[in-house]
C-alpha cells in the first residue's frame, strides 16, 4: 500500500525507495548500491533495425530498479527460517514480479538455467566474465514499474540495470555502446531472442527530454531535443499478443533479405524508391511490399527526426500515421486491436468525441514488433489524460479488452550509484 506522502513523490524515487525497503526486508541487511534501467518506446522507424536503417526511440520514465549489496554484508543474524544461510560464493537474486529466489554461483561460468527470467542477469554476468572481470557474490532485489512482455523492453531494462550494477560492483566501467552490445549479446545467447541493437542502445543512452536518432548500421547516435513543454508522449497498451509473432518476425527478415538480394544491395538501407520501382516487375509482390515499407520507413524516420527538432508537429504526425499504414498494409505486422487504437486516436483528434479534444493528437502508430503490444502517440500535454481516458473507454467498448494507458517523457539512460 502506498501512503499519501509516497504518492506525491515522482515515480522513479518512489520505485527506488520500494527497492531498498524490499531488499532490506527480504535479505535482512541494507543494500549498498542501486541500479536503474529504463524501458523504451520507439517513436518511429519500425522493422528497419535489421535492415541497417534509422530508428527514433527514447528511454521512458518506467524502470527496472535493482538494489544490491555484497555477500560480505550478510551477517549471521540475517539467517531466518524463510531465508536460510547460503554459502559465501552463492549470489541471491529476487524480483517482486517473480516467486522464486534464485541462487547463482557467480564464481563459475554462467549457463542458461531456470527460472528463465534470471537468464537476463546470468547473460550479463557472463559478458563481464568473458572480459576477465571477476564478479563478486551479491544479494540483489529487482523491482519494476514496466510491464513484462508489453513491448516496452523490460528485457533490455533488466539487462542494462544489471550491467550498470556490475560496473559499480566491480569497478570496471565500459563505454555506453560496449555496455549496450554486451547486453544485446546476453539477450541473444541467454534469452535466445535475436533482437537488434535499438532496445539496449535506448536504455543505455536515453537522455531526459531527448529522442535518440540511432543509425543501426554505424551504431552512431544523435540526441534530438523533444523539449516542447506542450507535447506529451502517450503509450496505450492493447493488452493483446497474437501468437503469430515469432514465425512472423523470422519470415519478415528473410523477405527483406530476398528483396535486398534482388535489388543487388547488401541491405535495404542502400536501396531507393526509384530502384524499387525499376525492379517491381521482377519481384515477388510480397517482397516488393516489404521493401516498400522498409525503404519508405527509413526515409520517414530521418525526416521525422528533423521535423521534431524544428517543432513541425504536423509533419511529425503525418509521418507517424503513414508509418502505421505502411506497417499495416505493406509489412503486415499490425492487428485489428492496434489498428483500432490508431483510428480511435485519429477520430478523437478529428473531434468525434468532443470539440475540446479536437487537434489533441499529433500522430499515432503501433510501436514494437507488432501483432499486439502498444501504440505510441504524441499528444497535446494539457489534454493528454483526457485523450488517454477517451481512447481506453472506446477501445474497451469495441473489444471488451481493458487497455492500459500512461503518459511518459524521455528519460535518462541506465546508471548505478552507491547508496
Ligand atoms: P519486453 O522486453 O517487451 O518487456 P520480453 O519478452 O523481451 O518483453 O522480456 C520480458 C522478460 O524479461 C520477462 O519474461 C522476464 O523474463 C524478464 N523481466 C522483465 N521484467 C522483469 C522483472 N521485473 N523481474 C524479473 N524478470 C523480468
Ligand atoms: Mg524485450
Amino acid at each position: 500500500m502506498i501512503s499519501d506522502a509516497q504518492e506525491r513523490l515522482p515515480r522513479l524515487p518512489r520505485l527506488i525507495e520500494q527497492a531498498t525497503a524490499t531488499f532490506t526486508k527480504r535479505f535482512a541487511h541494507p543494500p549498498k548500491w542501486v541500479a536503474i534501467g529504463p524501458g523504451r518506446v520507439n517513436l518511429i522507424g519500425e522493422h528497419v533495425d535489421y535492415n541497417d536503417g534509422f530508428v527514433l526511440p527514447m528511454a521512458i520514465d518506467r524502470h527496472i530498479v535493482i538494489a544490491a549489496a555484497p555477500a560480505s554484508a550478510r551477517c549471521a543474524l540475517s539467517a531466518t527460517e524463510s531465508l536460510p544461510q547460503v554459502p559465501s560464493h552463492i549470489s541471491r537474486l529476487a524480483s517482486d514480479g517473480q516467486e522464486q529466489l534464485v541462487e547463482i554461483d557467480t564464481t563459475s561460468a554462467m549457463k542458461r538455467s531456470d527460472p528463465a527470467w534470471a537468464n537476463y542477469v546470468r547473460g550479463v554476468i557472463a559478458g563481464f566474465q568473458d572480459r576477465g572481470i571477476t564478479v563478486p557474490t551479491f544479494d540483489a532485489m529487482v523491482v519494476s514499474d514496466l510491464p513484462m512482455g508489453g513491448g516496452l523492453s523490460s528485457s533490455a531494462a533488466i539487462e542494462m540495470a544489471t550491467a550498470s550494477l556490475l560496473e559499480i560492483m566491480t569497478g570496471h566501467f565500459m563505454s555506453l555502446a560496449e555496455k549496450a552490445l554486451l547486453c544485446q549479446r546476453a539477450e541473444h545467447e541467454f534469452a535466445r531472442v535475436p533482437c537488434g541493437i535499438m532496445d539496449q542502445f535506448a536504455s543505455a543512452m536515453g537522455r531526459r527530454d531527448h529522442l535518440l536518432l540511432l543509425d543501426c548500421r554505424s551504431q552512431q547516435i544523435s540526441h534530438v531535443p523533444l523539449q516542447d513543454d506542450s507535447i506529451a508522449v502517450l503509450i496505450v497498451n492493447s493488452n493483446v499478443r497474437h501468437e503469430l509473432s515469432d514465425g512472423g518476425y523470422a519470415q519478415r527478415r528473410s523477405q527483406c533479405e530476398q528483396a535486398a538480394a534482388m535489388l543487388g544491395v547488401s541491405s535495404l538501407r542502400d536501396a531507393t524508391m526509384a530502384d524499387l520501382a525499376a525492379a517491381e516487375s521482377q519481384m515477388e509482390p510480397v517482397n516488393y511490399r516489404r521493401a516498400r515499407h522498409v525503404i519508405s520507413e527509413i526515409q520517414r524516420t530521418t525526416e521525422a527526426a528533423a521535423a521534431v527538432e524544428a517543432a513541425q508537429w504536423d509533419d511529425v504526425g503525418k509521418a507517424m500515421y503513414e508509418s502505421h499504414a505502411s506497417l499495416r498494409d505493406d509489412f503486415e505486422v499490425s492487428c485489428a486491436e492496434l489498428d483500432l487504437l490508431v483510428e480511435l486516436a485519429r477520430g478523437i483528434s478529428e473531434g468525434q468525441a468532443s470539440d475540446v479534444l479536437r487537434d489533441s493528437v499529433i500522430g499515432c502508430r503501433m510501436t514494437g514488433g507488432g501483432f499486439g503490444g502498444c501504440v505510441v502517440s504524441l499528444v497535446k500535454k494539457h489534454l493528454a489524460s483526457k485523450v488517454a481516458a477517451e481512447i481506453s473507454k472506446r477501445y474497451e467498448l469495441k473489444t471488451g479488452i481493458a487497455a492500459t494507458a500512461f503518459i511518459t517523457r524521455p528519460a535518462d539512460g541506465a546508471k548505478a550509484w552507491l547508496l
